[in-house]
């Protein structure tokens, strides 16, 4: 009998992650089920997949409960808004989908025995006082400020994957993705990277928050991709942090988009959101120990990359 296609199921799979997610392992030769809601994915994210037989769009928000027929093999559970401005915005449906989501997907995967991944965040550390940020820090969150919705619905989605994972043996991995950029992000998303970007190809001054002292450190797409695969592929059960250790002060980084675009974009300075996190860098020793992994996308390059698919989408 020839070997079935292996089966996975994406929430948030016209994401910008979830959507590169399902390239991958179309690729890889599996059967895609691509669940979204669309409150901030797009089908312009899937176009490409959507004659693809192993392919398959399910607009439904997995905050309600999801019945799938057949097998699944693997369960990827990464619906969410991800910015601040989306989860502002939506701070209901972003502690429903952290929690009930993260809740019927793995009732799902629990019911297929099917392996589990959850797209937790680098925002579980909250504003850290450990730095850089190691898996074994528990963080620094509060869980009534404006970013709270995410940050608790996040950290109970790991709580409710590791329960799952221990009373019920679900096969779980957690990834905690660290600030991420490329294509198929929204340019007015309201993250740092698409405000720059759509700054600049539209001569406006770059908006600095507060005195742009905070850091960030940014990882291309397609590194994160890469380990998040590897990730699925082993066999740790404790979260990993997924991210670029390069680190750079807002204003730094501003500046260097302003060089590279070769732009003659001012900077101009705006009040620093609530609760915004003044330093971020993975400690990314157990990726590079355990999966062989480490980012090879040097910034300058992934915004050269980025920023010219924001130019061909923005005309197109
Ligand atoms: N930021 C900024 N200007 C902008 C958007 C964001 O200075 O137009 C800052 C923001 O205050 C934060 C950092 O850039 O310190 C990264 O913000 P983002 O919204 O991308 O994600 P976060 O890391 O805060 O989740």
């Amino acid at each position: 009998m020839p070997n079935r296609k292996k089966v996975m199921l994406i929430t948030g799979g016209a994401g910008f992650l979830g959507s590169h997610l399902c390239d991958r392992f179309i690729q890889k030769g599996l059967k895609i089920l691509c669940v979204d809601n669309l409150i901030t994915g797009s089908l312009k994210n899937i176009k490409h997949l959507e004659k693809d037989r192993n392919f398959e769009f399910i607009k439904h928000d997995i905050s309600k409960a999801l019945h799938v027929a057949g097998r699944v093999d693997y369960v990827l559970h990464f619906a969410s808004p991800a910015s601040p401005n989306d989860y502002l915005m939506y701070p209901i449906p972003t502690l429903k989908v952290g929690a009930l989501g993260a809740h019927n997907t793995l009732g799902l995967a629990k019911l297929k025995k099917a392996r589990y991944l959850i797209a937790s965040t680098s925002e579980v550390y909250g504003d850290p006082h450990v730095h850089p940020q190691k898996e074994t820090y528990w963080g620094h969150v509060n869980p009534i400020g404006p970013r709270g919705c995410y940050d608790e619905a996040k950290r109970f989605s790991e709580a409710i994957t590791m329960a799952y994972h221990r009373y019920h043996k679900v096969d779980t991995r957690i990834v905690r993705i660290f600030n991420t950029y490329g294509p198929r992000m929204r340019i007015q998303d309201g993250r740092v990277v698409p405000n720059f970007i759509y700054q600049i190809l539209h001569h406006k001054p770059l908006t600095v928050y507060g005195d742009g002292k905070q850091t960030r450190s940014f990882c291309y797409y397609s590194d994160l991709i890469e380990g998040i695969a590897r990730l699925l592929y082993s066999d740790i059960h404790t979260p990993v942090n997924i991210g670029n250790p390069d680190e750079f002060t807002i204003l730094e980084f501003a500046k260097l988009i302003i060089r590279i675009s070769g732009t003659r974009s001012r900077i101009t300075y705006r009040p620093l959101p609530t609760d915004d996190p003044k330093q971020r860098r993975p400690d990314i020793s157990l990726a590079k120990k355990r999966l062989q992994w480490k980012p090879v996308v040097k910034l300058e390059q992934g915004l050269k990359e980025t920023i010219a698919w924001f130019k061909e989408n923005l005309t197109a």
